[in-house]
């Protein structure tokens, strides 16, 4: 994938990459990484840092690691470990050989763990964790120095070593760097980087370990084992970056990677918090992971927005410091410029009305030729079979209807698209005054061309009724009605805000026979319909299921026209 250096705009890291380059700062190289951690799948906000560190790594012929963030044993799973792999290749980036778990540094860390407290600068702290809290201090108030804090380094080293050797219980203890109780950075009081966890199973180490080092700790030191040179991440860590560079200051490694923050993703009808989606799916509001309406990017595959639309969402987005919420707009224009350009045109009858054309003889059936993109003939076309009986949709009929109407009345004209013009004779209804069916007749003479001195009110889609396939069709909404998804009122719940009709389903459609043959991952325009997918799902099904990827913006405007 390198398309992306023409068309990445730039932005402040890449400022400072450009300088660093200049000046000759880690001798011109440019490494990040992607740190996710294996406690759910990646979401659209795990797209933009993904594009950002992938991007630029190309950009400047540099290199991206893979790195699992997985020092909080119990919340991680393996399950995630391989969706995020499969997630990142599909979004169109490889790490090569480069695919590394932090757990992979536990040896290294304990040994750093080691050099800070033979060099005083780590102690062994027996406070719990409430007298830890009233010891911190606030916002306003200095914390107080732990009793353990002045500890012996020999003391400490065999606690440290006592604490592996799983010689206590979880919470008895913990390793503290010894930083500033006063410090008016929270992060520097004294923070905490071991932490006892018995009775877990690592998904890499297994039970090898029982103690597990602070999120704060193992990160500079993991992006310096690697060589990163620029640590990309999310502006809640800006107060933690002095810790960065403690660590890095405290330790002998000789590699010191430079963090910059960037804002994070938050858009607008969905969340983006990893806790908040696992809820959706541990408690049943959406289908798995990758429900079509979910905001991972298996719930942006499976409903059909191609990997392609969602990088060039995130060049639109650019990498700032501001946070903001972004427009849905913005996703979905992205999404159907791109299907606009690529999708194979075809019918699909959403909502059949029966339709029986008289004059046309009942034995009779033709094949007639339709394009598969109105602009682009390299596309090629396909055929469409023709007969008496056709289904065309109820909201293409109405017995009367003023001039603003330019579809089906009774006795009025329309074209039927890539067909004929047939004409309604009459309205055929049940005991109930349902209409059931529409008899109508057709202009032999009008294949292909508009019919002289006649007005024709418009054009419709349709599918025979004797050679068109049987399926379902899957309608999405909005997860949630409203824009600010994780806004709660006084003593609700973010659920609250969940979109009831976010799914429709209907299950007697009618699709032209060539989609009998679509296949996983192709992507269709339904005519005036919207954007179309076969559900990878439900792909076995004898009877197709089709999920809406999107609705057409405009899909009047552009069919009306003649020939359009
Ligand atoms: P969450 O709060 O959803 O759990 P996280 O930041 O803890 O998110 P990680 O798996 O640790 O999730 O994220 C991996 C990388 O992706 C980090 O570098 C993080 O900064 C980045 N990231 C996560 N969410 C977003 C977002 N909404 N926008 C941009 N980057 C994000
Ligand atoms: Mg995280």
């Amino acid at each position: 994938m390198s398309n992306s250096q023409n068309s990445t705009p730039t932005n402040f890291i890449r400022q400072i990459i450009d300088q660093d380059r200049q000046t000759g700062k880690h001798g011109g190289r440019v490494h990040t990484r992607f740190p996710p951690e294996p406690n759910g799948y990646l979401h659209i906000g795990h797209a933009k840092s993904i594009v950002l560190n992938f991007g630029i790594a190309e950009d400047y012929q540099g290199l991206c690691n893979l790195r699992f963030d997985d020092t909080n044993p119990h919340k991680e799973n393996i399950e995630f470990v391989e969706s995020i792999q499969d997630d990142v290749h599909w979004l169109g980036y490889d790490w090569d050989d480069r695919l590394f778990y932090a757990s992979d540094y536990f040896q290294h860390l304990y040994d750093f763990a080691v050099e800070l407290i033979e060099n005083g600068k780590a102690f062994v702290c027996d406070l719990d964790g409430e007298e830890m809290r009233a010891y911190r201090g606030t916002l306003t108030e200095p914390g107080r120095e732990s009793p353990y804090r002045a500890r012996s380094v020999a003391e400490n080293l065999e606690l440290f070593q006592r604490m592996k050797a799983g010689d206590f219980e979880d919470g008895a203890r913990v390793l503290r760097a010894k930083i500033d109780m006063a410090s008016p950075n929270m992060n520097m009081r004294d923070p905490t980087l071991y932490r006892i966890r018995h009775g877990v199973i690592h998904h890499q180490t297994g039970e090898a370990w029982c103690i597990y080092p602070m999120y704060d700790y193992t990160h500079p030191i993991s992006d310096a084992l690697e060589g990163i040179t620029h640590s990309l991440c999310t502006l809640e860590f800006e107060d933690h970056r002095p810790l960065y560079d403690w660590v890095l200051d405290n330790i002998s490694i000789p590699n010191h990677p430079q963090q910059i923050e960037f804002s994070r993703l938050n858009l607008a009808y969905t969340v983006v918090s990893k806790r908040k989606l696992t809820q959706l799916v541990d408690e049943g509001y959406v289908e798995g992971w990758d429900d079509p309406r979910m905001p991972t990017l298996a719930g942006m595959r499976r409903r059909g927005y191609s990997a392609a639309s969602i990088r060039e969402f995130c060049h639109r987005i650019g990498v700032t410091k501001a946070d903001g919420l972004v427009e849905m707009g913005m996703l979905e224009n992205c999404i159907r410029e791109d299907l606009n350009a690529h999708a194979p045109r075809r019918m699909a009858v959403l909502h059949p009305l029966k339709l029986v054309i008289e004059n046309y003889p009942e034995e009779k059936s033709e094949t007639l030729k339709a394009p598969n993109h109105p602009k682009d003939e390299s596309m090629g076309g396909r055929e469409i079979e023709f007969c008496r009986e056709i289904y065309i949709d109820r909201a293409d009929f109405r017995e009367q209807a003023n001039k603003k109407y330019k579809r089906l009345v009774s006795g009025g004209e329309v074209r039927l698209r890539n067909a004929y013009v047939i004409k309604c004779e009459e309205v055929m209804k049940n005991n109930q005054g349902e209409i059931v069916e529409l008899r109508c007749s057709y202009d032999p003479e009008t294949l292909g061309k508009n019919p002289e001195g006649r007005k024709v009110r418009g054009v419709i889609h349709w599918v025979s009724a004797r050679h068109g396939v049987k399926g379902e069709v899957r309608l999405y909404d909005r997860l949630f009605n409203r824009a600010d998804a994780d806004k709660v009122e006084e003593g609700g719940h973010f659920t609250d805000n969940l979109n009831p009709d976010s799914l429709r389903t209907l299950t007697d459609c009618y699709f032209e026979p060539a989609l009998a043959s679509a296949g996983v991952g192709e992507q269709y325009q339904f005519e005036r319909e919207g954007y179309f997918i076969l559900d990878s799902r439900e792909a076995a099904r004898e009877e197709p299921v089709f999920n809406r990827i999107i609705t057409l913006r405009d899909s009047w405007a552009k069919i009306d026209k003649p020939g359009g």
